[in-house]
């Protein structure tokens, strides 16, 4: 078992880390920057560490000033929550080659998988199903770029390999504008990600985002926890989540799912990991996965009982998984609805002094969230501030839940997206199920 954690990130998901480490006996060494003393993780922890200035470059991004933490606390491992450093490879490297435990992949898998074109290669192999494209980069050869487009057939998407957080695709609707939009990708690629591999895909037009939760253990064994449904998002951010994808027949569902656990042995995965597939006519079709915990998460734990971060610390404590395949049981159904602080028109971020909070509570009410009253939110960082996770024996009981927490829920002092939820959470089409990853931008058009 590890002895003490360095917690390297911030906010709701630094606390939840934290809470998992208790539970477990693990003593906690909370980093972080100046503008977050007062976080209520920092509070909390056996140990605290101020890494550096506000700005996430010179503090959550300073691997040197992490590090350093980590040895002046006598720390043996580091967790990197999401976002920030949790899927860069240089940085697990030099994690383990100071001595420490990286907790998640080894550094070759989180490179393998960043790397969208080794990514899809490697799945591919393992028997995850793609969506059909060019089956690597392509290349200069422009007569080859124009003949495999038009194998897969218009509209086609042109993705950087590197690419993320939305960024570096380009959708093409004829064979007249492939070539220029190639070479835009391109510039556009080696100027944000340092790389100018790109790839083409087909575009589907109205998919849902369907993910599959794993867990792995580097040692032989791996397991699903079912899937989630994250369809409502607004520029490539999510916005509510839920588990299980609603409306899928069992034998697709438990078809791709099981893809992945095949693809979690073949690559010898560790730790917790996500594949994202696109979900359009009854088929899946994987587009990366992501090699560290994400934000929605709670909503699998809701639904299987396993809490996914003490798993994460356990595997990386060097043990073998104790759940099976046939431990998970999926009961229920749950939802997320992830609080900004933003402005509820302009989705501007809102900052500032929280005068009251009331968070919302009862029978299946989650709250992820690291505020109280008098909490300042800092303008430097993610404008999340809280998750609302709901969970009920159907998804109509989970769905009234989350009716009534949003309705209870209290934040002065900041403009809020605690409206649109409500509105979401009331939305017919929502109710009923299984909307597109375009209807909620198509929405707030109206
Ligand atoms: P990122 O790493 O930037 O998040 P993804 O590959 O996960 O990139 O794609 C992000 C989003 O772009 C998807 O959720 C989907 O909305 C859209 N997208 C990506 N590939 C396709 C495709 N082949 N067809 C339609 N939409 C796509």
């Amino acid at each position: 078992m590890l002895k003490k954690v360095v917690i390297a990130n911030r906010g709701e998901i630094a606390l939840r880390i934290l809470r998992a480490c208790k539970e477990l006996g693990i003593k906690t060494v909370a980093v972080h920057s100046i503008a977050d003393r007062e976080l209520m993780h920092v509070r909390l922890a056996d140990e605290s560490v101020c890494i550096g200035a506000a700005p996430s470059p010179a503090s959550y991004l300073n691997i040197p000033a992490i590090i350093s933490a980590a040895e002046v606390t006598d720390a043996v491992a580091i967790h990197p929550g999401y976002g920030f450093l949790a899927e860069n490879a240089d940085f697990a490297e030099q994690v383990e080659k100071s001595g420490f435990v990286f907790i998640g992949p080894t550094p070759d898998l989180i490179r393998m998988m960043g790397d969208k074109v080794s990514a899809i290669k490697a799945m591919k192999k393992a028997g995850v199903p793609t969506v059909p494209g060019s089956d690597g980069p392509i290349t200069e050869d422009n007569d080859h770029t124009l003949a495999v487009a038009k194998r897969i057939g218009y509209p086609v998407i042109i993705k950087a390999a590197a690419g993320g957080g939305g960024r570096g695709m380009r959708v093409v609707h004829s064979e007249a504008a492939l070539l220029n939009a190639v070479y835009v990708t391109q510039s556009e690629a080696k100027a944000a990600f340092g790389d100018d591999t790109v790839y083409i895909e087909k575009f589907l037009e109205n998919p849902r985002h369907v993910e599959i939760q794993v867990l792995a253990d580097g040692q032989g064994s791996a397991i699903h926890l079912g899937d989630r449904d994250c369809s409502l998002q607004r520029r490539h951010q999510k916005v509510l989540e839920e588990a299980p994808a609603p409306g899928i027949p069992d034998d697709i569902r438990n078809q791709v799912a099981k893809s992945c656990v095949d693809a979690c042995i073949a690559i010898n995965y560790r730790g917790a990991g996500t594949f994202e597939f696109l979900y359009e006519n009854g088929q899946f079709f994987f587009i990366e996965m992501n090699t560290r915990i994400q934000v929605e998460h709670p909503v699998s734990e809701m639904v299987t009982g396993v809490d996914l971060i003490k798993q994460q610390l356990l595997i990386a404590g060097g043990e073998k998984l104790s759940i099976t395949q046939d431990d998970i049981v999926i009961k229920g159904h749950a939802f997320e609805c992830r609080i900004n602080a933003e402005d509820p028109k302009t989705f501007m971020p809102c900052p500032g002094l929280i005068k009251h909070y009331h968070p919302p509570g009862g029978l299946g009410i989650r709250v992820d969230s690291h505020l109280y009253s008098g909490y300042s939110v800092p303008p430097h960082y993610d404008s999340m501030i809280a998750k609302i996770i709901t969970w009920g024996d159907s998804r109509e009981i989970a769905l009234s839940r989350m009716r009534n927490a949003l309705d209870e829920l209290v934040v002065e002092g900041i403009r809020t997206n605690t409206d649109l939820h409500r509105d979401l959470v009331r939305d017919a089409a929502f109710k009923e199920g299984g909307v597109s990853i375009h209807y909620l931008e198509k929405k707030l058009k109206l």
